[in-house]
Formats: C-alpha cells, sequence, structure tokens
C-alpha cells in the first residue's frame, strides 16, 4: 500500500463528519451535490445505484451515485487513480469497488481497515480526514443480515460449510470465524480454498479452516450453516445449484445462498423444499451498502428507503 500521487498534506478529503445530515450539505469542504459511484468491470446489471440513488433521494441530499466502469488494464491503473485523485479533491465523497477491482484498489489507498485487510479485498473507499481508506463492508453485511434472517444456534464453535473460494467466500470465511465459527470451505479448486485458509492461519490458528474438495461433499460432518459463495444458480442459469442432486442437504442446516438474482434461487428452494431454514443474499447486498454509506456519511443510512428500491427484483 503507497500513499497515491497526490500529496497527502494537499488532499482536501472532506472530513465525513457532519456530512449528510439532511439539510445540512456535505460540510466545511464540499458544497453541491453529492457525488458517489461504484467502479469495476462490467456492470451492466448492479443494483447499487438504485440502492444509494433511493437513500440520497430520501436523505434530502443532491447528488448521485453513478457507475464508474473501469475496464483491467495491464500496466498502470490510471482509471482507478483518475477516480481516487477525485476523491482527493473532494469531487467524490465515496466509492464502491467490484470485481475485477477489489484487489487492484489496495496499494492505491493509504490505509485499510482491519476486515479489509485481513480479506484482502476493499470494497468501499472513504475519506477519514486527509487519507483514503479502504474496507470491506461484504463481511459485516454477511454477518448482520445471516444473524436477521436465520435462526442460528448462539453458541462459539459451531460448524458451517462454505461453498466457493473467490471474494465474496473470503468475506464470508472472515466474518463466521471472526465470530468463533469453525469453516469447512468446499472449492472445486482446491489449491484456492488452501491459499484462502493460511490467509486467515495467523488470525485465527490452523484448525479453525478445513478444506475440502467440491467432489467429496459427500464426507463433510454435521454442520450448523450450509453458504453458498459461488455464483451458481445466478441469473440467467437459475436452474443450477451447487449442491449436488443426488446428495441430500446436511440435516438441520440453515442454508445461507449469497446469490440474490433471482431473489429465490434454486438452492433455497431445494432446502425449503427439505425442511430447512434459507435466505438468500438480497439482504446482505442491502446491508454491506447500507454500511458503506455509513462509511462515506458518517450517520445510519436509511435502509428502509434502500430495501424499497428494489422490492421488484
Ligand atoms: P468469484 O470471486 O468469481 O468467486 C466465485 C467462486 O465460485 C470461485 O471459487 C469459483 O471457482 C467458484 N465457482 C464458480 N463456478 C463454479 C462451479 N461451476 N462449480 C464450483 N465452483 C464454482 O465471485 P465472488 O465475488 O466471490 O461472488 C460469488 C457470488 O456471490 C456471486 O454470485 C456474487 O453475485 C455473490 N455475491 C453476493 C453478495 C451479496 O451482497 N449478496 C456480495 C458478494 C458476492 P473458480 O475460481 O475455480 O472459478
Amino acid at each position: 500500500m503507497r500513499v497515491n500521487q497526490a500529496d497527502a498534506s494537499q488532499a482536501s478529503c472532506p472530513s465525513p463528519k457532519g456530512r449528510g445530515v439532511r439539510g445540512e450539505g456535505l460540510g466545511a469542504s464540499q458544497s453541491g451535490p453529492v457525488l458517489l459511484g461504484l467502479t469495476g468491470y462490467p456492470l451492466g446489471h448492479s443494483l447499487s445505484p438504485r440502492l444509494h440513488n433511493a437513500a440520497l433521494q430520501v436523505q434530502g441530499l443532491p447528488g448521485k451515485y453513478r457507475l464508474f466502469a473501469v475496464p483491467p488494464t495491464a500496466g498502470e491503473p490510471t482509471g482507478l487513480l483518475d477516480l481516487l485523485a477525485e476523491m482527493r479533491a473532494g469531487r467524490i465523497l465515496g466509492l464502491n469497488v467490484t470485481i475485477p477491482h477489489k484487489q487492484t484498489m489496495i496499494p492505491l489507498l493509504d490505509q485499510l481497515t482491519t476486515a479489509a485487510a485481513a480479506i484482502g479485498a476493499v470494497n468501499t473507499v472513504f475519506c477519514d480526514g486527509q487519507r483514503l481508506l479502504g474496507d470491506n463492508t461484504d463481511a459485516p453485511g454477511f454477518w448482520s443480515d445471516l444473524q436477521a434472517s436465520l435462526p442460528l444456534p448462539d453458541m462459539p464453535g459451531q460448524q458451517a460449510l462454505v461453498l466457493g473460494a473467490g471474494g465474496a467466500a473470503r468475506a464470508v470465511c472472515y466474518a463466521l470465524l471472526q465470530h468463533g465459527w469453525q469453516v469447512t470451505l468446499a472449492a472445486r479448486r482446491p489449491e484456492q480454498a488452501r491459499a484462502l485458509g493460511q490467509a486467515f492461519q495467523p488470525l485465527f490458528g490452523e484448525a479453525a479452516l478445513a478444506v475440502c474438495p467440491f467432489s467429496q461433499l459427500s464426507q463433510v460432518q454435521a454442520v450448523a450453516l450450509l453458504v453458498n459463495a459461488t455464483p451458481l444458480g445466478m441469473y440467467p442459469q437459475p436452474d443450477n445449484s451447487p449442491w449436488p442432486a443426488d446428495l441430500p442437504l446436511p440435516a438441520g442446516a440453515a442454508v445461507y445462498d449469497l446469490v440474490y438474482n433471482p431473489r429465490q434461487t434454486r438452492l433455497v428452494r431445494q432446502a425449503q423444499a427439505a425442511g430447512l431454514s434459507a435466505a438468500g443474499g438480497l439482504g446482505m447486498l442491502v446491508e454491506q451498502a447500507a454500511l458503506a454509506w455509513e462509511r462515506w456519511f458518517g450517520q445510519q443510512a436509511p435502509r428502509q428507503a434502500m430495501w424499497s428500491s428494489i422490492q421488484d427484483v
């Protein structure tokens, strides 16, 4: 991580404190419309503009949440640097970051939160005084919605089975391990899962995370929670499921599917048909957005308005 080309002493990130209070505008160093946005590539189907524009509207804040499509480049990430320069100049208040820039963003920022550093991915950039900070709100967003959506045993040491070992799985595993769960990670490429386990070992110890190839799901012992962190079941292939058709779902497990489009995935339907509690990922999507909003504005996000904006999904 390095301090960006802009000289930090001349940076003019507005302080988040007091920003966004209804009728008070953006605080001393920024006035006029608020500009927020999402960077990644491609961005066609993102629901983030709906969530955040609804929040701006209900808070009476003039401004916009825009999509900043930045294709990946082999050389210097000039598109991302340009966006960060706009933030340093106070012209963009906050950014969300998605694939393929969640890792690329890291060395361009001044500092990471503990969660973003541990997960190794940034999905939110915000100003703190004169510095640009990277956070990961997927992990607390997942945890918060998991608690709200599913009946779970309230005892440390519970077993979870997480499917997939990409960016979202990293956030899910971090949240579960941080709250005392034991995790088995099932990936079609076990080396990807092992790399994730090794990254978390210094934080949570060797025993907290085990790895299982996707082909050996039948050997996983009783679990209290099954999480899908693969894209299987997502539009435009809603008939897919990450769980093998010939294998019963783990008895008594609660099932959380990060996929939110369609709202009710095949896995959620399979789980409900087996008498299990199950939830899709729309609540996590809203919660990670609300937490990003709270980093930008330093005040509680209007979650109800955010939910209302995506009722048709
Ligand atoms: P990612 O970084 O591309 O990781 C996807 C993981 O799933 C990888 O381990 C990948 O393995 C595995 N996978 C893909 N296809 C598979 C298949 N056919 N069989 C077995 N494993 C397969 O994606 P991500 O960012 O982690 O996102 C995963 C899903 O979570 C997406 O659907 C995304 O929309 C959703 N998500 C939801 C939220 C929310 O707020 N609800 C937040 C973040 C992500 P390989 O590397 O081998 O391909």
